[in-house]
């Protein structure tokens, strides 16, 4: 396993071109699981396909640990790979299958029996080892791409290119679970691509978000849930994403369309530092229904939706959209939802980017 560096790295794909990456500089931990999350378009397999030797950057270096990779070919860089389709033998038995990259390396057969055994334990494949692949359902087979990728312990990394993609919706939940605990037992490094949050969230411990070739964030899912670090990653993570609300500073006050939010003051003072278009962000589950007697927003309710546990509230602030979260509906009043945003979870942001900053 090997901690990977993306040293001043960018790609165009042609020259004087678009940046499909931009120049980046990272570290990934030796052992670490990553997502890479964005929409479709936004470099995820450029990034990918870089890191795995298909596809030469044309700018800045990859380092496997101390090892400088850039130009090896994805063959010499010793990796494991899952693919968005499966990729096994048909005509092989699933052991077959599974031992191929470790006979590939000429180990011996004591060894690849037991490992061949512990991946399809993790799995759940160990019922179906003696089974030929062909006639095995589609999940089965992608289990199989992923036993492969995982089942070598000498690799640098495995990487995933959204490999849940075929499998049933029922499933993919207990799978995702399945590669965490693989993760957590076999202690590899992992750079998983995935456009789906809650695969991404559920799978990684550091998720890398990207935006129009951009890394706009590396952060743990909480700190992307509570400190996103620009607001697009505010807007993607969460369901609904986070609100965002252009205002003015007076004092230590956000004043949103003549409504009024206390912030704290350091960050209200780094904000007028920053200058520019200055957005207030909270999260829809945030915002509290403000007591009687105190000082609140008003919030026009243009919609509330029941979502068993919890009622969404879809409205206005002044001429600005909100979302709130509420445990119970009670609070809607005839005029509207009055509420509080808590100074805590009210965080400022100066043209898209976290004031005071995030992880
Ligand atoms: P998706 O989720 O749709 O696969 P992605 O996040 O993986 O998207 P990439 O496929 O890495 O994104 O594409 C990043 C950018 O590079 C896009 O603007 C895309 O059009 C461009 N691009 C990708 N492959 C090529 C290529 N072979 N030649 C030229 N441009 C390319």
């Amino acid at each position: 396993m090997s901690r990977i560096e993306l040293d001043n790295l960018a790609h165009q794909y042609v020259p004087g071109g678009d940046y499909a990456l931009q120049p980046m500089q990272h570290v990934w931990e030796d052992g670490g699981a990553y997502a890479l999350l964005g929409p479709s378009g936004c470099g995820k397999t450029t990034l990918l396909n870089i890191i795995s030797g298909l596809l030469q950057p044309s700018q800045g270096r990859v380092l496997f640990g101390e090892q400088d990779v850039t130009r090896l070919a994805p063959e010499q860089r010793n990796i494991g790979q899952v693919f968005q389709f499966p990729v096994i033998y048909d005509t092989m038995s699933v052991f077959d299958n599974l031992a191929f990259p470790l006979r590939n390396r000429k180990l011996g057969e004591a060894y690849v029996a037991r490992r061949v055994t512990q991946i399809a334990g993790m799995l759940g494949l160990e019922g179906v080892l003696k089974r030929r692949a062909k006639n095995l359902t589609a999940d089965a087979k992608q289990k199989i791409s992923l036993g492969r990728g995982l089942v070598r312990e000498d690799v640098a990394a495995v990487l995933f290119d959204e490999p849940l993609t075929v499998i049933d919706p029922h499933l993919k939940w207990q799978l995702r679970r399945k590669l965490r605990e693989v993760h957590e037992q076999l202690n590899l490094t992992l750079v998983y691509v995935t456009h789906d949050q809650t695969e991404a969230l559920t799978f990684a411990d550091k998720v890398v978000v990207m935006l129009a070739g951009q890394v706009l964030q590396v952060g743990t899912p909480q700190a992307l849930f509570e400190r996103p670090a620009h607001t697009f990653v505010g807007y993607f993570i969460g369901s609904p994403g986070m609100n965002f609300f252009d205002c003015q500073l007076e004092g230590s006050e956000a004043v949103i369309d003549g409504e009024r939010v206390a912030l704290e003051p350091a960050m209200a003072e780094a904000a007028r530092n920053a200058g520019g278009r200055l957005q207030l962000g909270i999260r829809p589950g945030l915002i509290r229904p403000a007591a009687a007697d105190e000082p609140a927003l008003n919030i026009k309710v243009d919609k509330v939706e029941d979502l068993g546990d919890y009622a969404l509230v879809s409205g206005h602030l002044g001429q600005q959209p909100v979302h709130v979260r509420l445990e119970a509906s009670g609070a809607i009043g005839a005029d509207g939802l009055r509420v509080v945003f808590p100074t805590q979870n009210a965080l400022l942001y100066a043209d898209d980017r976290l004031v005071g900053g995030g992880e």
